[in-house]
Protein backbone atom coordinates (compact mmCIF):
# COMPACT_ATOMS: atom_id res chain seq x y z
CA UNK A 1 0.00 0.00 0.00
CA UNK A 2 1.04 3.56 -0.55
CA UNK A 3 1.10 6.34 2.17
CA UNK A 4 2.59 9.53 1.51
CA UNK A 5 3.31 11.67 4.39
CA UNK A 6 3.52 14.84 2.79
CA UNK A 7 1.71 16.18 0.08
CA UNK A 8 0.64 19.93 -0.45
CA UNK A 9 -2.98 19.95 -2.18
CA UNK A 10 -3.45 24.00 -1.96
CA UNK A 11 -1.66 27.15 -3.63
CA UNK A 12 0.48 28.01 -4.63
CA UNK A 13 1.97 24.51 -4.53
CA UNK A 14 -1.20 22.95 -6.55
CA UNK A 15 -2.88 23.63 -9.39
CA UNK A 16 -6.62 23.15 -7.95
CA UNK A 17 -8.10 22.43 -11.23
CA UNK A 18 -6.47 19.03 -10.97
CA UNK A 19 -8.16 18.39 -7.83
CA UNK A 20 -10.91 16.42 -8.96
CA UNK A 21 -8.29 14.28 -10.97
CA UNK A 22 -5.91 13.79 -7.77
CA UNK A 23 -8.49 13.07 -5.38
CA UNK A 24 -10.00 10.35 -7.54
CA UNK A 25 -6.54 9.05 -8.15
CA UNK A 26 -5.32 9.08 -4.62
CA UNK A 27 -8.97 6.93 -3.41
CA UNK A 28 -9.08 4.76 -6.23
CA UNK A 29 -5.46 3.22 -5.65
CA UNK A 30 -6.20 3.58 -2.52
CA UNK A 31 -2.90 5.64 -1.16
CA UNK A 32 -3.26 7.38 2.01
CA UNK A 33 -2.12 10.85 2.05
CA UNK A 34 -0.85 12.97 4.80
CA UNK A 35 -1.89 16.15 3.16
CA UNK A 36 -0.03 19.37 5.24
CA UNK A 37 -0.85 23.00 5.38
CA UNK A 38 1.28 26.00 5.53
CA UNK A 39 -1.02 28.91 7.09
CA UNK A 40 -4.67 29.16 8.62
CA UNK A 41 -6.21 29.92 4.90
CA UNK A 42 -4.65 26.91 3.51
CA UNK A 43 -5.43 24.52 6.52
CA UNK A 44 -9.50 25.63 5.83
CA UNK A 45 -9.02 24.74 1.86
CA UNK A 46 -7.25 21.27 3.29
CA UNK A 47 -10.10 20.32 5.69
CA UNK A 48 -12.65 21.14 2.82
CA UNK A 49 -10.20 18.90 0.38
CA UNK A 50 -9.69 16.17 2.36
CA UNK A 51 -13.26 15.55 2.99
CA UNK A 52 -13.18 14.18 -0.19
CA UNK A 53 -11.72 11.05 0.22
CA UNK A 54 -11.43 8.55 2.96
CA UNK A 55 -7.74 8.55 2.12
CA UNK A 56 -6.83 12.03 2.73
CA UNK A 57 -5.88 13.01 6.16
CA UNK A 58 -5.36 16.76 7.19
CA UNK A 59 -2.19 17.82 8.98
CA UNK A 60 -2.16 21.51 10.84
CA UNK A 61 0.69 23.74 10.36
CA UNK A 62 1.75 27.28 10.03
CA UNK A 63 5.10 27.62 8.35
CA UNK A 64 8.40 29.47 10.04
CA UNK A 65 8.19 31.98 6.97
CA UNK A 66 4.81 33.59 8.34
CA UNK A 67 5.22 33.58 11.82
CA UNK A 68 5.26 36.90 12.39
CA UNK A 69 1.18 37.38 10.84
CA UNK A 70 0.78 35.29 13.36
CA UNK A 71 1.99 36.65 16.95
CA UNK A 72 -1.60 37.98 17.21
CA UNK A 73 -3.02 34.99 16.79
CA UNK A 74 -0.84 31.91 19.00
CA UNK A 75 -4.04 31.49 20.95
CA UNK A 76 -5.85 30.82 17.99
CA UNK A 77 -2.98 28.58 16.40
CA UNK A 78 -2.67 26.97 20.28
CA UNK A 79 -6.93 25.54 19.58
CA UNK A 80 -6.44 24.69 16.65
CA UNK A 81 -2.95 22.51 16.77
CA UNK A 82 -5.26 20.47 19.71
CA UNK A 83 -8.26 19.71 17.54
CA UNK A 84 -5.84 18.61 15.01
CA UNK A 85 -4.92 15.23 13.89
CA UNK A 86 -1.52 15.69 12.38
CA UNK A 87 0.92 18.80 12.73
CA UNK A 88 2.65 19.61 9.43
CA UNK A 89 4.07 21.69 7.72
CA UNK A 90 5.94 24.00 10.72
CA UNK A 91 9.09 24.08 11.77
CA UNK A 92 12.36 26.47 11.58
CA UNK A 93 13.50 27.84 8.67
CA UNK A 94 15.72 31.57 8.48
CA UNK A 95 17.51 30.63 5.22
CA UNK A 96 14.67 30.82 2.76
CA UNK A 97 12.82 33.30 4.94
CA UNK A 98 11.60 35.89 2.56
CA UNK A 99 10.18 38.72 5.60
CA UNK A 100 13.22 38.60 8.47
CA UNK A 101 10.48 40.05 10.36
CA UNK A 102 9.47 36.63 11.19
CA UNK A 103 12.68 35.66 12.67
CA UNK A 104 12.14 35.95 16.42
CA UNK A 105 8.64 34.87 16.56
CA UNK A 106 9.43 31.22 14.64
CA UNK A 107 10.85 29.51 17.68
CA UNK A 108 7.42 30.58 19.83
CA UNK A 109 5.07 29.15 16.92
CA UNK A 110 6.91 26.27 16.72
CA UNK A 111 6.83 25.78 20.58
CA UNK A 112 3.14 26.05 20.74
CA UNK A 113 3.47 22.79 18.41
CA UNK A 114 5.74 20.94 19.64
CA UNK A 115 3.62 21.45 23.55
CA UNK A 116 0.46 19.98 21.58
CA UNK A 117 2.75 17.36 20.29
CA UNK A 118 4.46 16.48 23.95
CA UNK A 119 0.75 16.65 25.64
CA UNK A 120 -1.07 14.07 23.18
CA UNK A 121 2.00 12.56 20.95
CA UNK A 122 1.16 13.91 17.87
CA UNK A 123 2.96 13.34 14.66
CA UNK A 124 5.13 16.78 13.37
CA UNK A 125 5.86 17.09 10.30
CA UNK A 126 8.79 19.59 10.49
CA UNK A 127 10.37 21.83 7.82
CA UNK A 128 14.23 22.60 9.02
CA UNK A 129 16.51 24.48 6.73
CA UNK A 130 20.06 26.00 8.20
CA UNK A 131 20.36 25.39 11.33
CA UNK A 132 19.40 22.03 11.77
CA UNK A 133 21.74 20.74 14.63
CA UNK A 134 20.04 23.98 16.41
CA UNK A 135 16.51 22.65 15.62
CA UNK A 136 17.22 19.30 16.73
CA UNK A 137 18.11 20.09 20.01
CA UNK A 138 15.20 22.05 20.57
CA UNK A 139 12.67 19.19 19.31
CA UNK A 140 15.46 17.14 21.65
CA UNK A 141 14.27 19.16 24.60
CA UNK A 142 10.58 18.13 24.32
CA UNK A 143 9.12 14.82 25.23
CA UNK A 144 7.41 14.77 21.37
CA UNK A 145 8.47 11.65 19.99
CA UNK A 146 7.02 11.50 16.41
CA UNK A 147 9.27 13.87 14.61
CA UNK A 148 9.69 13.77 10.94
CA UNK A 149 12.41 15.35 9.04
CA UNK A 150 10.76 16.41 5.99
CA UNK A 151 13.63 16.25 3.25
CA UNK A 152 16.38 16.45 5.54
CA UNK A 153 19.15 19.06 4.94
CA UNK A 154 21.22 19.62 7.46
CA UNK A 155 24.93 17.12 7.48
CA UNK A 156 25.55 13.59 7.58
CA UNK A 157 27.02 14.45 11.33
CA UNK A 158 24.07 14.83 12.64
CA UNK A 159 22.19 11.78 11.17
CA UNK A 160 23.74 9.61 13.89
CA UNK A 161 21.93 12.16 16.46
CA UNK A 162 18.47 11.98 14.63
CA UNK A 163 18.64 8.01 14.41
CA UNK A 164 19.64 7.44 18.01
CA UNK A 165 16.74 9.98 19.03
CA UNK A 166 14.24 7.62 16.74
CA UNK A 167 12.90 10.85 14.60
CA UNK A 168 12.19 10.03 11.08
CA UNK A 169 13.01 11.29 7.83
CA UNK A 170 10.39 12.08 4.96
CA UNK A 171 12.13 11.76 1.53
CA UNK A 172 10.63 13.12 -1.96
CA UNK A 173 11.18 12.33 -5.65
CA UNK A 174 14.95 14.16 -6.13
CA UNK A 175 16.15 13.47 -2.41
CA UNK A 176 19.99 13.37 -2.73
CA UNK A 177 21.69 9.73 -3.18
CA UNK A 178 24.49 10.25 -0.67
CA UNK A 179 21.86 10.86 2.36
CA UNK A 180 19.52 8.03 1.35
CA UNK A 181 21.82 5.71 1.54
CA UNK A 182 22.50 6.88 5.25
CA UNK A 183 18.82 6.75 6.08
CA UNK A 184 18.24 3.58 8.68
CA UNK A 185 15.96 1.43 7.21
CA UNK A 186 13.13 1.80 10.24
CA UNK A 187 13.08 5.70 9.74
CA UNK A 188 12.77 6.05 6.41
CA UNK A 189 9.24 7.63 5.03
CA UNK A 190 7.98 8.63 1.85
CA UNK A 191 6.14 11.90 0.38
CA UNK A 192 5.83 13.65 -3.01
CA UNK A 193 5.45 17.07 -1.36
CA UNK A 194 4.03 18.67 -4.56
CA UNK A 195 3.09 17.24 -7.38
CA UNK A 196 4.89 17.85 -10.59
CA UNK A 197 3.53 21.05 -12.39
CA UNK A 198 5.29 21.05 -15.88
CA UNK A 199 4.84 17.49 -17.03
CA UNK A 200 1.90 16.36 -14.38
CA UNK A 201 1.31 12.78 -13.18
CA UNK A 202 -1.25 12.07 -10.33
CA UNK A 203 0.04 10.61 -7.19
CA UNK A 204 0.18 6.81 -7.92
CA UNK A 205 2.21 7.58 -10.80
CA UNK A 206 4.72 10.07 -8.75
CA UNK A 207 4.50 8.00 -5.75
CA UNK A 208 5.89 4.17 -7.55
CA UNK A 209 8.11 6.60 -9.41
CA UNK A 210 9.49 7.44 -6.53
CA UNK A 211 9.40 3.65 -4.52
CA UNK A 212 11.48 2.41 -7.67
CA UNK A 213 14.01 5.38 -7.51
CA UNK A 214 14.64 4.67 -3.44
CA UNK A 215 14.80 0.81 -3.93
CA UNK A 216 17.15 1.31 -6.79
CA UNK A 217 19.88 3.29 -4.59
CA UNK A 218 18.76 1.08 -1.14
CA UNK A 219 19.89 -1.75 -3.93
CA UNK A 220 16.33 -3.40 -2.67
CA UNK A 221 12.95 -4.31 -4.55
CA UNK A 222 10.07 -1.61 -4.81
CA UNK A 223 8.37 -4.13 -3.26
CA UNK A 224 10.37 -4.06 -0.41
CA UNK A 225 10.11 -0.05 -0.10
CA UNK A 226 6.72 -0.07 -0.49
CA UNK A 227 6.30 -2.37 2.54
CA UNK A 228 9.02 -0.42 4.42
CA UNK A 229 7.38 2.66 4.32
CA UNK A 230 3.91 1.39 4.96
CA UNK A 231 4.89 -0.47 8.27
CA UNK A 232 6.74 2.95 9.38
CA UNK A 233 3.88 4.70 8.77
CA UNK A 234 2.41 2.39 10.86
CA UNK A 235 4.58 2.80 13.72
CA UNK A 236 4.20 6.68 13.63
CA UNK A 237 0.22 6.34 13.62
CA UNK A 238 -0.21 3.52 15.99
CA UNK A 239 -1.99 4.14 19.37
CA UNK A 240 -2.98 7.81 18.11
CA UNK A 241 -6.66 7.82 19.16
CA UNK A 242 -6.88 10.71 16.12
CA UNK A 243 -5.68 8.55 13.51
CA UNK A 244 -8.12 5.21 14.11
CA UNK A 245 -9.56 5.27 10.20
CA UNK A 246 -5.93 5.54 9.42
CA UNK A 247 -4.87 2.72 11.09
CA UNK A 248 -8.24 0.57 9.70
CA UNK A 249 -6.74 1.44 6.35
CA UNK A 250 -2.92 0.63 6.82
CA UNK A 251 -3.72 -2.69 8.48
CA UNK A 252 -6.21 -3.68 5.27
ZN1 LIG B 1 5.89 20.74 2.09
Amino acid sequence: MFVDTHLHLHDPYFDSDKLDLVVDDITKNKIVTWVQSCDLPTYEVILERCAKSDYLFPSFGVLPWYAHTYVDQFDEITKLAKEAIMLGEIGLDEKYAKDEACIPHQLPLFEIYLREAEKNNKIMNCHFRGKERESFEIVKSYKAKKIIFHGYSGDITLMKDINDAGYYYSIGPRYGEEKLKLIPDDLLILEIDVLPRDEFRVPSVVFAEIVERVAKIKGTTPEEIEALNQKNALRLINNDPNLSKMIELLNQ
